[in-house]
């Protein structure tokens, strides 16, 4: 293929050489996460170059015309045209406590392989909470957490933290000086301690993980692993991808029908935005009214507030 027939020969993506010395930049690079946890690049297969060029073969030279890379990878993003996003894959090292493990492994559509700890001893470092990061349980939200306990509480809990992991590990070691196998020692080591995987994933279902773990519902642990994949990673790797990926998926806010009735219900009395809260309260869809709780009204209340079309 020609340089004129490539359609990626239109990008303006960062030339070979650039991308080279980026991809050199990147790669191997422990990037921090709680207190002994890393991200690191392994591998980058495709570029923004790399999703136009794979959209281009279903949209025609026509696209050409229109839009340019940036207008194209919006275009797609914004109408969940996903597979040129499969076009692009990036492998990478991750060590992360095994609770957080848990949540990560839930998605499916990653390549994985992990440190195993029947064959090797179980890796010596266990995630451990300062004194002022103790979050108390939510009220509104039974999977989250909401504020901090006082600092001479989470001292003592910090203590008994370190305690506790103190006689696992020595319990755990016990063990295999005493003959047994790594594959059943290892069975009451805390869920705090930390694990390795190589973790390969292309770039459409790294934005799905990113998207669902980024979010604030996503237990702060494994957001922090997600921020510093896309913050620190994606973004300087798919700038155009990232770019809409942050407009059209993570500070996107869906609309539901109800949520639109409610809307127009405000706007019909005339009043100009932002109404009071009473008004959002008369305003709600009817199959909120009477109901002491619903989530549903929440969130759209929290929609309309960030919109400011509701005063508290
Ligand atoms: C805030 C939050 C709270 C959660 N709470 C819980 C909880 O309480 N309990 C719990 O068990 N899990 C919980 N989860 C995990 C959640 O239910 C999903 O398992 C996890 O987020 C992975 O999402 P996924 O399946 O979309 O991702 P992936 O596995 O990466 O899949 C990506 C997409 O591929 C498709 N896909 C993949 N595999 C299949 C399949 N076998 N069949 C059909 N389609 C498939 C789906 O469209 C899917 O969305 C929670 C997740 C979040 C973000």
């Amino acid at each position: 293929m020609s340089q004129s027939d490539n359609p990626a020969a239109a990008s303006p993506a960062a030339s070979p050489a650039d991308r080279a010395a980026l991809l050199e930049s990147l790669r191997w690079q422990k990037f921090p996460v709680l207190d002994d946890g890393f991200v690191a690049l392994v591998d980058c297969m495709g570029d923004d170059a790399a999703v136009v060029q794979a959209a281009r073969v279903s949209y025609g030279e026509g696209t050409r015309k229109v839009s340019d890379d940036r207008q194209l990878i919006r275009y797609l993003m914004r109408h969940a045209h996903t597979t040129p996003f499969e076009m692009a894959e990036i492998k990478f090292v991750i060590r992360v406590p095994m609770d957080c493990w848990r949540q990560w492994i839930r998605h499916r559509t990653a390549s994985v392989n992990e440190y195993s700890t029947r064959y090797s001893l179980a890796i010596d470092s266990m995630q451990t909470t300062p004194g002022n990061e103790w979050r108390t349980q939510a009220t509104n939200n039974r999977q989250g957490s909401a504020g901090l306990v006082a600092e001479d509480q989470g001292t003592r809990l910090t203590q008994a933290e370190s305690d506790l992991q103190n006689n696992a590990r020595r319990v755990y070691e016990e063990r295999l000086s005493a003959g047994i196998a790594r594959e059943q020692a290892r069975k009451d080591l805390p869920l705090s301690t930390y694990t390795e995987a190589y973790w390969k994933i292309d770039l459409h279902n790294l934005f799905h993980f990113l998207a669902l773990r980024m979010d604030a519902h996503a237990q702060l642990e494994i957001r922090r692993y997600a921020e510093t994949i896309g913050h620190e990673i994606v973004s300087k790797l798919f700038p155009l991808c990232w770019e809409a990926f942050l407009d059209y998926r993570v500070e996107a806010m869906r609309l539901t029908r109800l949520d639109q009735g409610v809307i127009r219900r405000l706007a019909e009395r005339g009043s100009p935005p932002p109404a009071s809260h009473e008004d959002f309260l008369t305003a709600q869809d009817p199959s909120w009214v009477g109901l002491e709780r619903s989530r549903e009204r929440d969130e759209c209340l929290a929609k309309l507030s960030v919109l400011g079309l509701v005063r508290s």
